[in-house]
């Protein structure tokens, strides 16, 4: 990769906005956070659930406060006008806009430096947390280049093959993955331990390492969502605490990416108990990383998403009355109940997991599908809590509307109005210098 001298400032439209205050202090870390396929809905959903009345004025959430402006996700694919996670990853680590599936690499498919190489490049310490596989689209698009998404194994291997002045480019690898680290033809793993680096497998291992630089893998492929988080596997504002800790190590700063992966895996699914899950788990580690930031004078921290999903909508059927009382009353997601449940196939305990109240009609349903398959009973889980809760949902796609972004610390006026999503890299180019 060559860093000859400072990207280029493509849109020309960020000079003028580098005022006294972003420009006089140095800015010395960033923490770009992405809800994945967190839209308005989502945070705006995030709102009404951690306020249990709605008598009086609502609370307003860690984001609300934060709030900066909106950006538009659309990629450059030749077939469609809606981004997938890697070309809106890969717009807002590069400032290209790409086709679906592009990890890295710009329209014609050739690779093109990302914001967290450019950090390791000026000398600073990189991290990558999320609660996906490390290797997934919105991470990879960070740290690997790639024209398509589907090859794990090469983007696997391009976080220890991929040298940045003859260094390894990611200090702290934080998330789910081991399956593609550790593979038959290949112990990535073992060959990042020969380079001084940690390797853990579980929070406890994670505390207790002293290494600088780590590998932590908590899952074969993804992390359970939170909700369905057994102690040993981190959260992750755990995850980005830890990351913090070690990058804050190096004098000249450091660039982290913070992934809520899984909160675009629940809107796919249409679930709203997932949903609502990651949202709150991605919502930790973004106020873990405002606590660091706001002690500080030298840190920005930014959280955006890269698109939304599901066209997830607070009430449906013109119920006037959307009940997130109904999500807090489930106590696992829908997947690991339906599974618990075909393995009892007894409708009975599922008052261990549901303290809302089923009607008949429902239990009739998963009665029914208890003879058929746990994916079944998974989707009528699905819609009895869609249902009770009056959560609406368009598409098990991605939408294409305008998303949140939030920031705060230095410089974070930058990101304020109507920005594209290519412009967070390219503001994050001209101020990490
Ligand atoms: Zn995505």
């Amino acid at each position: 990769m060559e860093f000859q001298k400072t990207p280029l400032h493509r849109s020309g439209l960020f000079s003028s906005m580098m005022d006294q205050r972003c420009s006089e202090k140095k800015l010395k870390n960033v923490i770009l956070l992405i809800g994945d396929g967190m839209g308005f809905s989502y945070t705006t959903g995030l709102r009404y659930f951690n306020n249990d009345s709605v008598k009086a004025l609502m609370v307003p959430t860690i984001f609300d406060r934060h709030f900066v402006g909106t950006q538009s996700t659309y990629s450059l694919d030749p077939e469609s006008n809606i981004t997938d996670s890697a070309a809106a990853g890969t717009a807002l680590a590069t400032g290209y806009k790409t086709y679906n599936g592009a990890i890295g690499v710009n329209i014609h498919g050739q690779s093109v430096p990302t914001v967290l190489e450019y950090a390791k490049y000026r000398g600073k310490s990189t991290g990558l947390v999320g609660t996906s596989q490390i290797n997934h689209a919105t991470l990879a698009a960070f740290a690997a280049h790639n024209e398509s998404r589907e090859q794990y194994n090469k983007i696997a291997d391009d976080y220890f093959d991929e040298r940045l002045n003859g260094q390894l480019k990611i200090d702290v690898m934080l998330g789910g993955g081991k399956s593609y680290f550790c593979r038959e033809d290949r112990h990535l793993a073992e060959e990042f331990m020969k380079n001084d680096y940690g390797y853990v497998t579980s929070l406890w291992e994670l505390v207790a390492n002293k290494n600088e630089r780590v590998l932590g893998l908590f899952a074969p492929v993804e992390l359970p969502k939170q909700i369905d988080r057994v102690p040993a596997v981190p959260s992750l504002a755990q995850m980005t605490k830890a990351a913090i800790q070690r990058l804050q190590q190096n004098p000249k700063g450091f660039f982290l990416l913070v992934e809520g992966s899984q909160i675009d895996w629940a809107g796919h699914e249409n679930d709203i108990v997932g949903a609502m899950s990651e949202v709150k788990d991605f919502e930790a580690a973004y106020q873990e990383a405002v606590h660091f930031a706001l002690d500080r004078e030298d840190t920005l921290v930014i959280a955006t998403a890269d698109h939304s999903t599901g066209g997830m909508s607070i009430d449906r059927d013109d119920h006037y009355k959307w009940n997130p009382g109904v999500i807090k009353a489930v106590t696992a997601t829908p997947r690991v109940i339906a599974d618990r449940l075909h393995r009892t196939k007894d409708i009975g305990t599922l008052k261990n997991d549901i303290s809302f109240s089923l009607d008949d009609e429902d239990l009739q349903l998963l009665r029914t599908t208890l003879e058929m398959t746990a994916d079944d009973t998974h989707q009528a889980l699905i819609s009895i809590i869609n249902h009770h809760s009056s959560t609406g949902w368009t598409t098990k796609g991605h939408t294409g509307e305008d998303v949140p972004v939030y920031a705060c610390g230095l410089c974070s006026h930058l990101f304020s109005g109507k920005i594209e999503n290519s412009d967070i890299a390219n503001i994050l180019f001209q101020i990490i210098d």
